[in-house]
């Protein structure tokens, strides 16, 4: 099982979990810019964490065998701090380097005025940049803020095909999949999602623009819970190759619009499979999956 974990904080983990991601097949990971849980009072306090994404975090990842790529945004908690308000300014400086493949996380938090200013500044840098964007979706009114997610995506004129709404839930998927975005889901030891609940969405809606990552930070989470949910999907009678298309080749499409994706060679893709539950799916909901 080759993993692609396409939103994962790895500076809040430590070399063991390295180990252990490669040892479960995790060859490349996306860590997005977020809230460290410590309020930062300054810009280069951002610069420097900045620096350590396109930087350290990617040169330690590289000791253990993983491809490190990173997005780059002011977080949506942070947007509410005046004291942050100058980390949009140095956000072009970042957005043109090597090894960032989206603006993120952007999005709302609480949901005020401020976070809806940085949002939309931040969607059309995605848009100047030609890079994808990451959105992230509150954990309180999860569904009013997808709703007011997507309003705001359709007004800054982004195509849908390059964001991806993340921490999706059986409520929210489904007007994030009928706007053309990519759906993200977390998996979660004891909140959002978990294997089983991944798997039932995917029975139901089939593979096309599902992103599933662990979303590991430095709160309680767990980086292995990408190939949980590929062993799952086996039990389920998913194929090889569909595990494949979720935990691999998925996030390589999305990301690859960036045009900056560094990948390793993999030796493990699965050969095609024509039993494919996805395939079955298709034909009951009368549509093609590609
Ligand atoms: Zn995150």
């Amino acid at each position: 099982m080759r993993i692609f974990d396409p939103h994962i904080h790895m500076t809040s983990r430590t070399t063991d979990d390295y180990e252990r991601m490669h040892a479960a097949g995790v060859r490349a990971v996306v860590e997005p810019a977020f809230w460290l849980g410590q309020p930062r009072t300054s810009v280069g306090s951002f610069t420097d964490y900045f620096d350590a994404l396109v930087g350290w975090e990617r040169f330690r990842a590289s000791q253990f065998g993983i491809a490190h790529h990173c997005t780059i945004a002011l977080n949506p908690k942070e947007a509410n701090d005046p004291r942050c308000d100058g980390v949009l300014d140095v956000l072009p400086r970042y957005l043109a380097k090597d090894g960032v493949v989206a603006v993120g996380e952007i999005g709302f938090d609480s949901m005020g005025p401020a976070e809806e200013r940085a949002f939309r500044r931040q969607l059309d840098l995605a848009v100047e940049f030609e890079l994808p964007a990451m959105v992230h979706t509150p954990h309180r009114d999860k569904e009013g803020g997808t709703r007011r997610t997507l309003q705001l995506v359709e007004e800054s004129g982004i195509d849908p095909g390059l964001v991806v709404v993340d921490h999706l839930n059986e409520l929210t998927v489904g007007p994030v999949d009928a706007h053309g975005c990519w759906m993200g889901f977390s998996i979660y030891p004891d909140t959002k999602m978990d294997p089983q609940r991944m798997v039932r969405i995917l029975q139901e809606r089939g593979p096309a623009r599902v992103l599933v990552n662990s979303a590991a930070d430095w709160g309680r989470s767990d980086p292995l819970l990408t190939h949980a949910t590929g062993e799952a999907m086996l039990a389920a009678g998913f194929s090889d190759d569909d595990v494949d298309r979720v935990l691999w080749r998925n996030p390589v499409e999305f990301f690859a619009q960036s045009g900056r994706l560094l990948l390793p060679e993999t030796d493990d893709a699965p050969a095609p499979d024509a039993s494919s539950l996805f395939e079955g799916n298709s034909i009951l909901r009368g549509q093609q999956v590609s």
